[in-house]
């Protein structure tokens, strides 16, 4: 008789076993390394360059040039259906990456092509791409890096999700262009630790009014 193993830890499987893996820790394990392989995989895609023929509009020099020739690429890569992109990058050999704009900060979770939007991003670095369509379902998977350097300081990058697959969250909502009120000032942060209430509602005010007083932290 032949007995399946784990394809993650080897481990025999018990008879009755669906699937591949003998338990969720396996499962969530092999995941995590399936993440972190197509993260290496999207980071070494080749950089975006502006199309050919558009030296004479971009500006001759500086910041401003690697955003007007980004934003060239941007558009001059985006397949006819794409109503936005994302940047995702991986901050290490052995991390997730970390997709911007964070889904939670705003809905639907791209950076509009048309009116265009530069990506905002919490550090500088090789941000790979996916574009979007309507209904902020990707359109296939990563298709090349861009170079970023113009970084937003209210982000950091564990703001960002770790799938480029932007989870909904509920239906419909007030304006699906703004910030998800369920991380507005004050609702979440009721429920956590206040080490990490603080810490969150610093973080916090920079996306909505002023600062909640921490006390000592
Ligand atoms: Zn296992």
């Amino acid at each position: 008789m032949d007995s399946k193993t784990c394809l993650q830890c080897g481990k025999i499987l018990k008879p009755n076993r669906r699937g591949v893996f003998c338990g969720r820790r396996c499962v969530w394990r092999a995941w995590h390394q399936r993440s972190i392989a197509r993260g290496y995989e999207a980071q070494n895609l080749p950089l975006a360059m502006p199309p050919p023929n558009s030296e004479p509009i971009l500006p001759a020099m500086g910041p401003e040039r690697l955003r007007a020739a980004n934003q060239l690429a941007l558009i001059a890569r985006a397949p006819a259906d794409a109503r936005g992109y994302r940047v995702g990058i991986q901050p290490g050999h052995q991390q997730l990456m970390r997709w911007f704009p964070p889904a939670r900060f705003r809905a639907p979770a791209m950076f509009l092509l048309d009116p265009f939007e530069g990506p905002a991003v919490p550090t500088q670095g090789t941000y790979a791409v996916v574009y979007l369509d309507g209904h902020c379902l990707p359109l296939g998977g990563p298709r090349f890096t861009l170079a970023v350097e113009q970084i937003d300081r209210r982000l950091v990058l564990t703001d960002g999700d770790r799938t480029f697959k932007p989870r909904p969250r509920g239906e419909g909502g007030p304006d699906p262009w703004c910030v998800s009120p369920r991380y507005q000032r004050g609702v979440v942060i009721e429920s956590v630790p206040r080490s990490k209430a603080c810490r969150m509602s610093s973080h916090l005010s920079r996306w909505s009014a002023g600062p909640i007083p921490c006390g000592t932290t």
